[in-house]
């Protein structure tokens, strides 16, 4: 790490000949030629590695791979069974190669390599084991229908489906969408965030690894509006699901629409209000405070809750995220950290008052202070835009924590932390988002559906729901003879 410490040990890893063949990389004998993008590591700029430019092009060849399996391949023709005994395999590929891929994760997008190592990948390959489970247990349903018909319906893989996601969970995100369109029987395009190719290439050399029939999984690396856009308009993708910003989920939807129609699910951004009433346990609400951006306090607490915010993170440590002491790492990239600095400064002309950080911190890379804003106005920029960074703003509030809650275009996830039951429900009623924690904040599982209301978007990722979007249910009517119904 920067002070020298041997922290771990990462494992030379290298592909063998015949792991994979010219026919994995779309491009054949010509891919020497391809177009390239620098990947860089935000603890210093550097770069780590060149990354495949793909394009229209590329993404053309990845679906027409993605065509052939889905019309004539295997997959989706097999049993649920085996998809799912397969996908299990997939699953204990990536335990077998956690640290490589934990690593690759940190590298890219600077998140700390412990998350990664102990949070993120593992519930990635229990959403797979979670949807291998699901996978031989989607069926349709017989129908008594009115007059002499024997109805029942099918449900069927949607086909070619594309995936569009960002960098901020590399592999949460990638198994967010794969998981369930593997159960279904779908083939698919990845694309992931230019900023976070690696562990996704890594991930479909695993899966090639595990079984999973050639054209059923590609990935696609590229920028978004050259490869991300080609998915969204293409006229051989039967479906898209995206999770990013609003702005760009608005011009997936307008491409799907403009292209074949093809249905859409988008997770955008969010706003996520915290509100912690004068009951709440203060440990607890400085524990749950941590990952919220805007923070509604009762004015009993408020005083308490504050100097609580500024200790935790007071006591953090920012720095490289291989460190195992580190408790917050780089922003991703250079646009991303200048912009995280602007809000800040945003919100001090704003009027606003910084409490604690508010500096980039550390002689290389982008590194910021966790930083906690008060006296915010719920005008103010910093109040209502999503920052994408270690920015929390305070708020003190009376008894209008509902409308205040419910007062921004996102509905993503709310948190309300009260020892009282009855404002805990009435909370959870009231507030208009996809997900409510209770006494607690950013808690997930694989049968818990995300995905948010209003211009949050709409369409669940994990649980049984999200099977539903890359399935089509097929009506089949039968006429019964001389029957007495
Ligand atoms: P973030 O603000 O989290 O970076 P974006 O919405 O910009 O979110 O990016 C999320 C994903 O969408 C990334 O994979 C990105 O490359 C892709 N993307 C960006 N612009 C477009 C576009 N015009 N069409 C399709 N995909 C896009």
């Amino acid at each position: 790490d920067a002070c020298g410490k041997e922290l771990f040990e990462i494992k030379e890893f290298q592909l063998s000949e015949g792991d994979l063949s010219d026919d994995d990389f779309g491009h054949g004998s010509d891919k020497c030629n391809w177009k390239t993008f620098a990947t860089t590591d935000p603890r210093s700029g550097e770069v780590i590695t060149m990354v495949a430019e793909g394009e229209k092009d590329d993404v053309d060849l990845a679906v027409k791979a993605a065509r052939e399996a889905f019309d004539h391949g295997q997959w989706p023709r097999m049993s649920g069974f085996q998809r799912g005994q397969i996908m299990i395999k997939f699953a204990d590929l990536i335990d077998q190669h956690i640290e490589e891929l934990a690593t690759l994760d940190s590298l890219e997008v600077g998140k700390l390599f412990s998350h990664n190592k102990l949070a993120d990948i593992p519930s990635a390959t229990r959403m797979l084991r979670y949807f291998a489970g699901a996978a031989d247990k989607i069926h349709g349903e017989t129908l008594k229908m009115g007059g002499p018909f024997h109805g029942y319906t099918l449900k069927e893989p949607i086909g070619v489906v594309g995936h569009i996601i960002p960098w901020n969970f590399p592999t949460v995100m990638f198994f967010f969408k794969v998981s369930p369109a593997l159960a279904a029987g779908c083939a698919m395009v990845v694309k992931p965030a230019e900023q976070s190719s690696l562990s996704a290439l890594y991930y479909a050399f695993l899966a090639k690894q595990a079984g999973i029939p050639d054209g059923v999984l590609n990935v696609v690396t590229g920028f978004g509006p050259t490869a991300g856009a080609a998915i969204a308009s293409h006229m051989d993708i039967n479906q898209v699901s995206f999770t990013g910003s609003t702005e760009v989920g608005r011009l997936i939807m307008e491409a799907a629409a403009r292209s074949n129609l093809k249905p859409v699910s988008l997770e955008l951004g969010g706003k996520s209000p915290l509100i912690i009433f004068d009951d709440a346990d203060i440990n607890m609400a400085g524990e749950v405070c941590v990952a919220a951006s805007r923070i509604y306090v009762q004015e009993g607490i408020y005083d308490d809750f504050m100097k609580k915010a500024v200790e935790t993170v007071g006591d953090w440590i920012v720095g490289d995220p291989f460190d195992p002491h580190v408790h917050q790492g780089p922003q991703v990239d250079k646009e991303q950290f200048e912009k995280v600095l602007r809000y800040i400064e945003h919100g001090k002309r704003e009027g606003a008052t910084i409490v604690a950080g508010g500096k980039p911190c550390g002689e290389n890379g982008y590194y910021i202070e966790p930083t906690i804003f008060v006296d915010v106005k719920e005008d103010m920029v910093i109040a209502k835009e999503e920052i994408f960074g270690p920015v929390m703003s305070l708020m003190k509030t009376m008894e209008e924590a509902i409308e205040k809650a419910n007062n921004t275009r996102y509905g993503l996830a709310a948190g309300v932390v009260t020892k009282n039951l009855d404002i805990a429900n009435r909370m959870a009623r009231s507030i208009h988002a996809g997900s409510i924690w209770i006494n607690c904040y950013f808690a997930f599982d694989s049968d818990c559906p995300f995905g948010g209301f209003k211009m949050s978007g709409f369409g669940k990722d994990l649980g049984m729901h999200s099977i539903e979007k890359y399935l089509q249910v097929k009506s089949v009517v039968t006429r019964l003879h001389d029957s007495p119904w």
